[in-house]
């Protein structure tokens, strides 16, 4: 298995237009962990997960993950090749597609052999609970199912850093319980490094080993989470 990798953000500012959205943040996701970004709405975390996934480049400061410089003001890689996998609020899914079909694309578009991409979907399928769903397409699921699937298809590819923005904030208060402690458990068992954007205190305690607490595009606070008491990892 190999080393998980640390993000590193560095004096990093992003503005639209004269509306400056990100101030110098500095902000290190030690490798394996999972931060989550708590903050109100309009307070940048969407416009910083999207400058980590490079849909966005710095205007200043710089971006690495590991020992690779990702995104600068000068240089931005694309965001297939940053080994990263994206979950979003409204699960982007392939209507078209069967659920299989959809887990697997990011292996087709590497160009992995039919037969391993195969296997390789029905593990991710199984990861989450959804093998015997293979063959349905997205609209015959629940919305907790769909973002499942959006969670499979984010790690098949096994990348070293999952990056998620609201995933569960279309879903209700029950689901949004169990499946914050599946994704936790799953980021556990996978050693992924993960950024988890919530405006939901809960979950970002469920699923975080630290909250980074974000005002107007800068960092206020980290405070680090304590698993519950009585609760065994
Ligand atoms: P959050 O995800 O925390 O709700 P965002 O990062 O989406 O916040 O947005 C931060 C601020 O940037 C908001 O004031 C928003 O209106 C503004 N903004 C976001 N995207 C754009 C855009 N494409 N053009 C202009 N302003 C934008
Ligand atoms: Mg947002």
């Amino acid at each position: 298995m190999r080393s998980p990798t640390t993000i590193e953000i560095k004096g990093l500012s992003y503005a639209f237009g004269d509306r400056t959205v990100l101030h110098q943040l500095d902000l290190t996701v030690e490798g394996g962990s999972t931060v989550a970004l708590l903050g109100p709405s309009g307070c940048g975390k969407s416009t910083l997960l999207k400058l980590l996934a490079g849909l966005l480049q710095p205007q200043q400061g710089e971006i690495r993950f590991g020992d690779r410089a990702i995104a600068s003001p000068q240089s931005s890689l694309p965001p297939e090749r940053r080994d990263i996998g994206m979950v979003f609020q409204d699960y982007a899914l392939w209507p078209h597609m069967s659920v299989a079909q959809n887990v697997g694309f990011p292996l087709l578009m590497r160009r992995v052999p039919t037969a391993e991409r195969l296997t390789k979907t029905m593990i991710a399928l199984e990861r989450v609970g959804l093998a015997s769903f293979a063959l349905r397409r997205p609209a015959d699921l629940s919305g907790g199912q769909q973002q499942r699937v959006a969670l499979a298809r984010a790690i098949i590819a096994e990348p070293g850093i999952l990056l998620f923005d609201e995933p569960l904030s279309n879903l209700d208060r029950d689901l949004r319980e169990s499946l914050s402690r599946e994704i936790s458990t799953l980021l556990r068992q996978l050693g992924t490094t993960a950024v988890y954007v919530t405006h939901d205190r809960e979950e970002a305690e469920a699923i975080a080993n630290h909250i980074v607490h974000l005002s107007q595009g800068s960092v206020t606070a980290i405070q680090a989470v304590t698993p519950l008491s009585g609760e065994i990892a």
